[in-house]
């Protein structure tokens, strides 16, 4: 049967499910009702759930009529913790949380890939890999998965997923070839000094005078070091020293975010951030300390999986829903823990916008937005489809 008529079966037994989930969202790592719905939903549909060992999230196999490669579809199912503002019968019952991020649309969307696929596993040689994956708002739940060595299961060659834009129509998704997100990393200093009397700084070791030459040096790590074909951002975010105006103190801490769309400039910039830090602070007579939070490393997508993601959407949706995505962005998205570790992948995006609703198009992580749920069968049909094409 035809991908767009398989997925059209179930769309509003999809919607429906969406709906549910909008109402009864959870936090990163808390998503144990969400858990609780995928894993009913996938033994019903007929998928196998693999128990490797997560507290919450499902890892979902399916195995084809032949053997041979494994597709692994991946997304995201927490919410967000703040209130709801979307005038919609459906809204979110639970005090300042809400799905503004529409990973209750990416849950429905796998699930409605995975029902259809279980119709045409017969046809399909190889596998199919479902990565219902917890916690992406903190940048954790694909570590998980990795920790809990998903990929034992069956080994990827390929990953997908999709990531819902309102700026989009619903019913057309978007296609960005190479990088499409930033690289995510946080940093915290110490800067130590010699604290005293604020009228006698010859006897001391200001550490605020220190912290405030590092700032001003660290940006020329962006506009003096890394190659400007590379867009980069760094941001301190939070400083913190001393209580008194009269009393230098002993220490400043201050943390920040650096971010870059390419691999080996974010190794570099981190490299030079440490080197500005420790010998800035030396030159001053200090010295300081950084240590980094792992990051999540920008998501590039494969050029080859972006072209199987546009022949398998000209074969469901059209070409003429399909638009070319011009400019990434610097947010960033921890699907790119996965690939092209485990395999080369890409995400695409999925349209949630429309012209009758203005309120579908604030964007995402804004608490008015209305998401257009039609357009999970857009998103599965493309899914789905390339699934078919992949395991031929
Ligand atoms: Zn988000
Ligand atoms: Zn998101």
């Amino acid at each position: 049967m035809e991908t767009m008529k398989l997925v059209h079966q179930h769309a509003d037994e999809m919607i429906a499910i969406r709906r549910h989930l909008h109402q009864y969202p959870e936090l990163s790592n808390e998503e144990f009702k969400t858990t609780e719905l995928i894993k009913e939903k996938l033994i019903e549909y007929g998928v196998e759930v693999v128990d490797i060992g997560m507290n919450t999230g499902v890892l979902g196999l399916l195995r084809g009529g032949k053997p041979g490669k494994t597709v692994a579809i991946r997304e995201d199912i927490d919410a967000l913790p703040m209130a709801e503002l979307a005038d919609i019968p459906y809204r979110s019952t639970v005090e300042n949380v809400c799905h503004s991020c529409g990973h209750d649309i990416h849950t429905a969307v796998l699930l409605s890939a995975a029902k259809a696929l279980v119709q045409v596993k017969d046809e399909l040689c190889g596998n199919v890999l479902f990565l219902f994956q917890p916690a992406e708002e903190k940048g954790m739940g694909a570590k998980q998965f990795i920790e809990k060595k998903f990929y034992e299961v069956s080994k990827p060659d390929s990953f997908i997923g999709l990531h819902v834009s309102p700026e989009y129509p619903a019913g057309s998704i978007g296609l960005k070839r190479g990088p499409a997100n930033a690289s995510n990393d946080f940093f915290h200093i110490k800067v130590s000094g010699k604290g005293g009397h604020g009228a006698h700084p010859e006897n001391c070791i200001d550490p605020i005078a220190i912290s405030a030459y590092i700032i001003t040096q660290l940006q020329t790590v962006i506009s003096r070091e890394n190659h400007p074909v590379y867009p980069a951002v760094m941001t301190i975010g939070a400083i913190h020293a001393g209580k008194a105006p009269n009393i230098i103190p002993d220490f400043v801490e201050m943390s920040g975010t650096l971010r870059s769309l390419d691999f080996a400039s974010r190794e570099k910039m981190m490299t030079a951030i440490e080197r500005i830090t420790k010998c800035g602070a030396e030159a001053l007579r200090g010295s300081a300390e950084i240590w980094w939070e792992e990051g999540m490393p920008p998501l590039v997508n494969d050029d080859d999986v972006i072209e199987r993601l546009r022949t398998a959407a000209n074969e469901t949706i059209g070409a003429d829903h399909i638009i070319d995505v011009k400019n990434p962005s610097l947010g960033s998205e921890d699907f790119s823990c996965l690939f092209p570790r485990f395999a080369p992948g890409a995400q695409f995006r999925l349209g949630t916008g429309n012209d009758i609703d203005p309120n579908t198009r604030h964007g995402i992580h804004n608490s008015k937005n209305t998401f257009d749920d039609s357009c999970i069968e857009a998103g599965a049909g493309v899914i789905v489809q390339y699934a078919r094409n992949f395991l031929k």
